[in-house]
C-alpha cells in the first residue's frame, strides 16, 4: 500500500542515496512499480516555470547541482494530513445529500470523519453500473478529480500505456488531436496528468479554480469513456507502434511515442534491474508481464487486441472515482451521473481482478546482461540484488505499518544499518532496491549494490544475509528506533507533498488498497495504528517488534530472488541488428505497391499530425476567460530585518507549527579550483560526524530532533549582471518547539564536522559517480543544457562543475586519487569551510506562523553570533568557460537527447513577459507536433532562462538527431507564419499564467521568496512581467520569430546520443559534432 512508500519517502533528509520517491509513490531506481509512465515526469520537463513564480533556471540548476544531496527533495516534499486551520465540517446538510445521491443514482456505502487530512469522506457505488465513488469533502481550495481503472496486462505489448497515452487525443466531445495538450496550453490546472501502474491507470487532475476543475473533469471524463483512439488507426499508430518509410527505396524503421519512450527505459540499467526483480518475483501473475511495453514485443500488438482491451476495461464497472477538496459534493454526483448513466453493468470487475502470485518453496536465482559502454570499467559493473515476496496476500494494517519502520530502520537514513554496512563494505558503488515495495497486491523488499566487481557478487550477498541476521538477533539502538519514529511521524504530520496537490497523494494512498476491493478508508487513517504501535513499542520493547519480522518476512521466507546483472557491450548494437533484421524481412517480403502503399500511408500520418486543428475544433475545449485571471501577482508576506549583522527574510504563513529555515552562504569568494568539490563538501557536512559525535549519532540527532537538514549549492545568473550569483543553502525544518535543536545542529554541522573521514569520503565519490552516470543515461536532456549552458555563461559554467559531464569527469579522475592525496583534499574541505562561513554576504530566510518567527529569533540571534565575522577577500572572478563546439556524448542508448541553445540577450533582446507565452506555445505546438507527435520522440520542449537569457531546445528519448535540429532551426519560421485568433491566444495566456501562479504549499511560497530575492527579482517586476503576460499579441510572437533566429545562426549543440547515430550524423555532416565518450 501507499503508506509504506509514504513512510519510505520521509527518510533520509540528511542525505543522498535513498530511493527517489515522488509525491507520495515509490520511483525507485530500480522502478518496480515499473511505469507511471512518465507524462508527468516529462511535462514537468517541458512546462516553464517562471521566475516570477519559481525561478526555473535557477531550480534546475539547483536538482543539477544538488549533487551530493538529491535526498532534499524527498525531504522536503511529502506526507498526508490537512491544509486547512478549521475544524472538521460535518458534510453539509448530510440527510439531504443522501437524497440527492439517490435521486441520482447513487447508494452510499459508508461515511466517515478522517481527522487526519480534516475532512468527511463519503463512499458511493453507482447503483446501474457498480462504478464507486470517494467524495472527499474539507476545505482545501486544491481540488482533485481523479479516475482509476483496473487494467492487468496479459503480455508486454503495453495495451495499457499505448491506451493511457490514446485515451487523451480526442473524444467525441472534443474532437481535436490533442485535448490534453490544449488544456496544458490553458487552464489554470495544478496537475494534469495520466499514469500506468502494473496494474491500473489513473487519470488525475487538479485546480484551484472551480469552473476550471469542472473543464477539466469534463475533458478527462469524455476521454476516457468516449475517446476517438479505439475507432482511429491513426492515433493507435502514432502513439503505439508503425513502419515507417518515406521512400521505397529506403529502409523502414519502427516508430511510436510509446515505442520510444520504452526503448529509452529498457536502456536505462537501474530500470532493467527493477523490471527484472519484478517479473522474476512474479512469474505468474500479470506483474511477470510489463505494462508499460517491451520495444521487442510492442510492434505484436494488433489494433484489434487495443480496441478490446479499453472496450473491456475502460467501463465504470471497473473504474474507482475520487474527487477531494472544497468544491459542491452534489455536483460531483450529478456530473458523474451523466456520464455512467450511458453504461450497463459490466461483469468485468471479476476479470479485472488481480490474482495473487503464490509464494515459491524455494529460491530462485535470475542473471540477466544490461547495455553497457566499452572498457575495463565493465569488471566492476556487476549489480546484485535480493528480492523477497513477503506474503501471499495483502498484509493487515499494522503489520504494514510495522514493516513500513523496519524499513526505515534498515535503509532510510545513510545512518541505517543495512544500507551503511553495505556502502562502508566498498563491495559497490550504491545501492539498489529500494527496501519495501508495497505499490502491488503483495508487499515486497528488495536490496542490492551497483558497481561490483564480479568475483564480489557472492560476498555482497553473504553481507546482506548476515546483516538482516545480526540485526534479527540484536534489534536496533534505542535513538535510531526514536529517530525513525520522529521522522515518520514529522512527515505525517507537516504533510507536505511538494508540487503534488495534498488530493492527490490521498488519491494515490487510498486507491493503493481499494483497487484491491479493500477499504479505501484505511490508508487515510494512520493516527490509530501508529499510536498503537508506538505503545507496542513502549510496552514490549523495539526488539519484540521489530526482530520476529526480519525472521519471519525475510530470512525464514523461500520466495527469494536473486537477481544478477552482467554489463554487456555487445548487447546494445545486437538488439539494434536484430531490430535492422526484423525490418529487413518486413521489407522484403513486401511488393512494390505494398512499399509504395507504406509510403503513401506514412506520408498520410505525417500529413494528418502536421495539420493544426481548425479554430472551430479547438473552441470545443472549454476555457477561461482572461476575466477569470487576477491582475495582481501571488504575494508572499515578506519581512526584511537585520540580525547581527546579517539579513534575516520573514514570512508569516501558516504552516501547522512547523519552521522552514535557510541559511544561505555566498560562494563568490572561493578558489576556482575548489569549485567541483563542492557537492561532496555539503555530503561531508552530513554525513561525517564531529570529535564527540560520530556521523551515526549525528544523524540520528537529525532524525530525533528535526524533520530534516539538507545541504546544496545553488547558481544561477543575474539578469543585468556580469557575475553569477553561486551560494551555498543549508535548508533545515522542526517543530516550533524544537527550533533551538534546529538551530544547534546547523551550527553544529557546519562547524564541528572533521573531514577526516578517508573511507566514508571514498563511498561519497563512488556513490556521487554512480549517480551521475545514471543521471547520463535517464535524463540526458538535462545532462545536454547543463553543457550547452556551460559553454554560454559563467553560472551554467559552475552548475556543470557541480552536476555535469565536466563533475563526473572530476569524480572519475578523483575517485583515483582519494588514497594518495587524501590529506590535501581534507584540507581542501576545510578551505571551503573557512572561505564559507563567514557573515558577510549571509542570508537567513524563516517561514511560519508569526509567533514562531518571533521564539525563533533569539535563537536565530546566538547561531549568528557563532558565525565568524571576517570581512571577505572580496569575490574572486571565475571566468571559465567551455569551448563553444558542438559536442555528441557518446553513450550506450538506444534513445538520443539532442539540445541547442543561444544566448537570446547577446543579440539586444531585452526582456518582455510575452517571451513566457510564446515558449509555452512553441513548446506545446511546434516541438510537440514535429519533435514528439511526428518525430516520434516522448518529448521536445524549449526553455528561456530570463536570468541568463539562454534560449534552448531540448529534446527526450528521441530516435532522431540532425532532423531534430532541423525542427529547431523551423522555429522562427514557424512564428512568423502562425495564424493566432483571439481564442488560441488567450488560452496561451492563460496558460502561462497558470504556470506563473503554481500552486504552492508555505514553506514554497517562502523559498520562492527567497530566490527571488537571490536574483534582484523585485514585486515592481513581478507585475510588470504579469501585466506583459496578460497583454501579449501576436505582434509579440512575430517580433519573437527574430530573436530566436539567433539559436539557429549561433545556437551550440550538445546530444547525448548512441555512437551509431553520432558516426551517421558525423558522415551526413562532416565532423559536425565533436564526440566525446564518457561511460
Ligand atoms: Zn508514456
Amino acid at each position: 500500500m501507499e503508506r509504506l512508500a509514504l513512510l519510505r519517502s520521509f527518510s533520509c533528509s540528511t542525505t543522498a542515496g535513498r530511493t527517489l520517491i515522488f509525491g507520495g509513490r515509490a520511483r525507485c531506481d530500480r522502478s518496480f512499480p515499473a511505469h507511471f509512465k512518465q507524462r508527468q515526469q516529462f511535462h514537468q520537463h517541458r512546462q516553464l516555470r517562471h521566475p516570477l513564480s519559481q525561478p526555473s533556471a535557477a531550480l534546475r540548476r539547483r536538482w543539477a547541482g544538488a549533487g551530493a544531496s538529491p535526498g532534499l527533495r524527498r525531504a522536503f516534499s511529502f506526507s498526508p494530513q490537512a491544509v486547512s486551520t478549521s475544524p472538521t465540517q460535518a458534510s453539509p446538510g448530510a440527510d439531504e445529500s443522501s437524497n440527492i445521491a439517490e435521486k441520482l443514482g447513487f447508494k452510499k456505502i459508508s461515511e466517515e470523519v478522517i481527522d487526519e487530512c480534516k475532512s468527511t469522506a463519503v463512499l458511493y457505488k453507482h447503483l446501474k453500473t457498480g462504478a464507486e465513488i470517494m467524495s472527499v469533502i474539507n476545505d482545501d481550495e486544491n481540488k482533485v478529480f481523479g479516475i482509476v481503472f483496473r487494467t492487468p496486462p496479459k503480455d508486454s505489448t503495453g495495451i495499457p500505456h499505448i491506451l493511457e497515452h490514446s485515451v487523451l487525443c480526442g473524444s467525441r466531445k472534443y474532437p481535436l488531436k490533442e485535448p490534453f495538450v490544449e488544456l496544458l496550453k490553458g487552464s489554470l490546472h495544478t496537475f494534469l496528468n495520466a499514469f500506468t501502474y502494473p496494474d491500473r491507470t489513473c487519470y488525475p487532475v487538479a485546480s484551484t479554480n472551480i469552473k476550471d476543475f469542472y473543464n477539466l473533469v469534463d475533458v478527462y471524463l469524455d476521454a476516457v469513456f468516449f475517446p476517438k483512439c479505439v475507432e482511429d488507426f491513426h492515433t493507435f499508430q502514432q502513439e503505439g507502434w508503425h513502419y515507417e518509410l518515406n521512400d521505397p527505396s529506403e529502409e523502414i524503421s519502427f516508430k511510436g511515442v510509446v515505442f520510444n519512450e520504452m526503448k529509452g527505459v529498457y536502456s536505462q540499467p537501474d530500470n532493467i534491474l527493477g523490471r527484472v526483480c519484478q517479473q522474476a518475483l512474479f512469474p505468474d501473475n500479470t506483474y511477470g508481464v510489463d505494462s508499460g511495453g517491451d520495444p521487442k514485443v510492442i510492434p505484436k500488438l494488433t489494433f484489434e487486441e487495443f480496441k478490446d482491451f479499453h472496450r473491456k476495461y475502460y467501463h465504470p464497472s471497473n473504474a474507482k472515482i475520487w474527487f477531494y477538496g472544497d468544491d459542491d459534493p452534489n455536483e460531483r454526483l450529478r456530473i458523474l451521473s451523466a456520464n455512467l448513466d450511458q453504461y450497463d453493468k459490466s461483469p468485468v470487475s471479476n476479470e479485472s481482478r488481480i490474482e495473487p502470485q503464490k509464494l515459491f518453496s524455494t529460491p530462485v536465482r535470475v542473471m540477466e546482461k544490461y547495455p553497457a559502454g566499452e572498457g575495463d570499467d565493465n569488471k566492476k559493473k556487476h549489480m546484485v540484488c535480493l528480492n523477497w515476496l513477503l506474503s501471499a496476500e495483502t498484509l493487515d494494517l499494522e503489520t504494514e505499518l510495522a514493516i513500513g519502520f523496519l524499513d526505515h530502520l534498515l535503509l532510510g537514513t545513510p545512518a541505517s544499518p543495512l544500507r551503511r554496512i553495505l556502502l562502508e563494505s566498498r563491495l559497490g558503488d550504491a545501492i539498489v532496491g529500494g527496501g519495501v515495495g508495497d505499490e502491488l497486491l503483495q508487499p515486497q523488499f528488495s536490496i542490492g549494490l551497483k558497481g561490483v566487481a564480479e568475483e564480489d557478487l557472492q560476498k555482497v550477498e553473504e553481507l546482506i544475509m548476515s546483516t538482516l541476521k545480526k540485526l534479527a538477533a540484536e534489534g536496533f539502538d534505542s535513538e535510531a528506533v526514536e529517530a525513525s519514529m520522529n521522522t515518520i511521524e514529522f512527515s505525517l504530520r507537516e504533510n507536505n507533498t511538494g508540487s503534488f496537490p495534498r488530493g492527490l497523494s490521498l488519491m494515490l494512498r487510498s486507491i493503493g488498497k481499494w483497487i484491491y476491493d479493500k477499504d479505501p478508508f484505511e490508508p487515510l487513517k494512520y493516527e490509530k495504528p501508529l499510536q498503537s504501535l508506538k505503545a507496542r513499542i513502549a510496552a514490549e520493547g523495539s526488539k519484540t517488534v521489530f526482530c520476529p519480522l526480519i525472521e519471519k518476512f525475510i530470512l525464514n521466507n523461500p520466495h527469494c530472488v536473486t537477481v544478477e546483472m552482467q554489463p554487456d557491450p555487445e548487447i546494445a548494437s545486437q538488439e539494434e541488428a536484430a531490430e535492422r533484421q526484423i525490418l529487413e524481412n518486413v521489407k522484403s517480403s513486401m511488393t512494390q505497391e505494398d512499399l509504395a502503399e507504406l509510403a503513401r500511408a506514412t506520408q498520410e500520418l505525417r500529413l494528418r499530425q502536421e495539420t493544426p486543428d481548425s479554430p472551430e475544433a479547438l473552441k470545443c475545449v472549454p476555457s477561461l476567460s482572461l476575466d477569470d485571471i487576477p491582475r495582481k501577482p501571488i504575494q508572499v508576506p515578506t519581512e526584511i530585518a537585520e540580525v547581527n549583522g546579517v539579513k534575516v527574510l520573514q514570512h508569516d504563513l501558516f504552516t501547522n507549527d512547523v519552521l522552514y529555515a535557510e541559511v544561505v552562504f555566498d560562494l563568490r569568494h572561493l578558489k576556482q579550483d575548489l569549485l567541483p568539490l563542492i557537492p561532496l563538501f555539503c555530503q561531508s557536512l552530513l554525513e561525517m560526524g564531529t570529535k564527540d559525535l560520530d556521523f551515526v549519532q549525528l544523524n540520528q540527532l537529525i532524525g530525533r530532533k528535526t524533520g530534516g537538514i539538507s545541504i546544496y549549492p545553488f547558481t544561477s545568473s543575474v539578469r543585468g549582471k556580469a557575475e553569477p550569483c553561486s551560494h551555498v543553502i543549508v535548508r533545515g525544518k522542526a517543530m516550533g518547539g524544537r527550533v533551538e535543536d534546529l538551530f544547534n545542529l546547523i551550527r553544529c554541522i557546519l562547524q564541528d564536522v572533521q573531514f577526516t573521514d578517508q573511507q566514508r569520503f571514498k563511498q561519497f565519490v563512488s556513490q556521487s559517480k554512480a549517480r551521475m552516470e545514471s543521471r547520463l543515461r535517464g535524463s540526458g536532456h538535462a545532462i545536454a543544457a547543463a553543457r550547452m549552458d556551460a559553454k554560454l555563461n559563467a553560472a551554467g559554467w559552475i552548475s556543470e562543475q557541480f552536476g555535469g559531464i565536466s563533475y563526473l569527469e572530476f569524480l572519475q579522475d578523483l575517485e583515483k586519487k582519494v588514497d594518495k592525496e587524501w590529506s590535501e583534499i581534507s584540507s581542501s574541505l576545510d578551505a571551503i569551510r573557512s572561505c564559507l562561513l563567514s557573515r558577510e554576504g549571509c542570508i537567513v530566510n524563516m517561514t511560519a506562523d508569526g509567533k514562531i518567527l518571533t521564539e525563533s529569533r533569539k535563537y536565530l540571534a546566538g547561531f549568528i553570533d557563532a558565525i565568524p565575522s571576517a570581512p571577505s577577500p572580496g569575490a574572486t572572478s571565475w571566468s571559465s568557460l567551455l569551448s563553444p563546439i558542438n559536442e555528441a556524448i557518446v553513450v550506450p542508448t538506444q534513445v538520443n537527447y539532442v539540445g541547442k541553445a543561444a544566448n537570446i540577450y547577446e543579440s539586444g533582446y531585452q526582456l518582455h513577459g510575452s517571451s513566457y507565452v510564446i515558449s509555452k506555445y512553441i513548446g506545446n505546438t511546434w516541438l510537440w507536433d514535429r519533435v514528439r507527435v511526428s518525430g516520434g520522440a516522448y518529448g521536445g520542449f524549449c526553455d528561456f532562462d530570463t536570468h541568463s537569457g539562454v534560449f534552448s531546445y531540448l529534446s527526450y528519448r528521441d530516435p532522431n538527431l540532425l532532423k531534430t535540429l532541423d525542427v529547431y532551426d523551423a522555429t522562427a519560421n514557424f512564428l512568423r507564419e502562425l495564424e493566432l485568433d483571439d481564442d488560441t491566444l488567450t488560452k496561451a495566456i492563460i496558460g502561462t499564467i497558470g504556470d506563473v501562479d503554481s500552486y504552492q504549499l508555505p514553506d514554497a511560497k517562502g523559498y520562492s521568496s527567497l530566490m527571488r530575492h537571490l536574483l534582484g527579482i523585485t514585486e515592481e517586476e513581478r507585475q510588470i512581467r504579469r501585466e506583459e503576460i496578460l497583454s501579449t499579441s501576436v505582434k509579440h510572437f512575430r517580433e519573437f520569430a527574430d530573436v530566436i533566429e539567433v539559436v539557429k545562426d549561433k545556437g551550440i549543440v550538445v546530444a547525448v546520443a548512441s555512437a551509431d547515430d553520432v558516426a551517421k550524423a558525423n558522415e551526413e555532416k562532416g565532423g559536425f559534432f565533436e564526440v566525446k565518450k564518457v561511460l
